[in-house]
């Protein structure tokens, strides 16, 4: 099945295959006829599997099928993402498959000057991406007028609501439009998503390519038992052993993500941070460096992570398992796309098994263990209890729970949560 064969025209197909796409993606061959068809749907697709195109594409068809004048501050798509990272992502991503229609877009997220945004949207965009503390700011100041809006694309739907962002997206959808065409994207289906979607959708199709909660297929995934003091000796050990190169290794803490990668840089292997106390140009810096070479390893925390794309990503490590076993597949996406082969090794040190028996239950599978020589566990340590360990926990937190949100005050301005971690 090609690209031609799915109702979308020319200048759209050529965009299309100057990136290189010879065949659509599973996600693409389901969702750009329903979408084409006017449909809501919701839709089970990680990161990785070609979703932006899979809902980019057949909204640029339909836009040009009743080409508007633009006006002033009026948008006619908006796409809500998580992080500015995948916002920045997924407009660039726009940019390229309507480099030959006269369709204009713009992205606008916190963290940098709102003035520029507002100039932007003043000349009237027809797709808005958007993270939704900045989006709402925007409205607050009448920069941004939703009313015209016909389609709305809730990418990456679990995440926003993982990182508290529940009030801002119902407060966008009392604004936009009721009649509209929705899309809405998730990896996970919690009991609040599938609300959210019963308030939101239209009689959606249903469409699914990796299975609910489940890892993907071509990610080769690993376990290495090892005490926590000689995590970091093992991780630059493999890095070096396997000459590996474009590592991203996640922590579960912003602190821990800046002391490996000091750490890492005193072995000897070039590595940056990533994560929420950064500011936006360290972000954007450390992952350019990243993505062309520049610097091994990137290490990050799961909220600035999130929905980064890289092609190939060759290596995903856990440093430290996630406490919250979702995270484990969010992370492991950043690997093994579009059909490549990837890796994920996770460092599991004895305080960590609970956490592991969690994952292992999510994704329905045991992970292979591996002892390298060398690093064979101190079965003389015992492991600490939970609650005095990571500061995740340190509040006396279940396990069960997640650390999103914990302060308690869902009032808090959800503005900028890709700040926390
Ligand atoms: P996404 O899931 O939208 O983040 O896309 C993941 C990656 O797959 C991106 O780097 C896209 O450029 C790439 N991609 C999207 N569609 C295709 C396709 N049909 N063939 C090959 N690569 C694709």
């Amino acid at each position: 099945m090609s690209f031609n064969s799915l109702g979308l025209s020319k200048p759209i197909l050529k965009a299309v295959q100057e990136q290189g796409y010879s065949t659509p993606s599973p996600i693409q061959l389901q969702a750009i006829p329903v979408i084409l068809e006017r449909k809501d749907i919701l839709a089970g697709a990680q990161t990785g599997t070609g979703k932006t195109a899979g809902f980019t594409l057949p909204i640029l068809e339909l836009l040009m099928q009743k080409p508007i004048k633009k006006e002033s501050f009026k948008v006619r798509a908006l796409v809500l993402t998580p992080t500015r990272e995948l916002a920045a992502q997924v407009e660039q991503n726009i940019e390229n498959y309507s480099k030959y229609l006269p369709i204009t877009s713009a992205v606008v997220f916190g963290g940098v000057g709102i003035n520029p945004q507002k100039a932007k949207l003043k000349k009237g965009v027809d797709i808005l991406v958007a993270t939704p503390g900045r989006l709402l700011d925007l409205v607050g100041q009448k920069s941004v007028d939703l009313s015209s809006v016909e389609f709305l694309v809730l990418d990456e739907a679990d995440r926003m609501l993982d990182m508290g962002f529940i009030h801002d997206i119902k407060k966008i959808l009392a604004i936009v439009p009721k009649k509209k065409q929705s899309l809405l994207f998730s990896a996970t289906f919690s009991t609040t998503i599938k609300k959210l979607a019963d308030e939101l959708l239209h009689t959606p199709t249903l469409i699914e390519v990796a299975k609910r909660n489940t890892s993907a297929q071509t990610i080769k995934q690993t376990i290495h038992f090892v005490d926590d003091s000689r995590k970091r000796e093992l991780l630059s050990h493999l890095i070096k052993k396997g000459d590996w190169h474009q590592v991203l290794v996640f922590t579960r803490t912003k602190h821990g993500a800046n002391k490996l990668t000091k750490q890492l840089e005193i072995d000897g292997i070039s590595a940056a941070a990533i994560h929420g106390n950064k500011s936006q140009g360290a972000r954007t810096k450390a992952l350019a460096d990243f993505k062309d070479n520049t610097i091994q390893v990137l290490v990050a925390t799961d909220i600035a992570a999130r929905g980064i794309d890289i092609d190939q990503l060759p290596h995903v490590i856990n440093y430290e398992l996630p406490n919250v076993p979702e995270d484990y597949v969010h992370r492991i996406g950043r690997t093994g796309r579009a059909g490549n082969e990837g890796e994920a090794i996770s460092l599991v040190c004895i305080d960590e098994h609970l956490f592991l028996k969690d994952i292992e239950k999510l994704i329905k599978k045991d992970i292979t263990k591996v002892i390298i020589e060398g690093f064979e566990v101190d079965k003389s340590i015992k492991a600490k209890p939970l609650s005095k360990r990571g500061q995740q926990r340190s509040n006396g937190q279940n396990r069960s729970q997640k650390p999103r949100g914990r302060s308690g005050n869902s009032n808090n301005s959800n503005k900028d949560r890709t700040q926390r971690r």
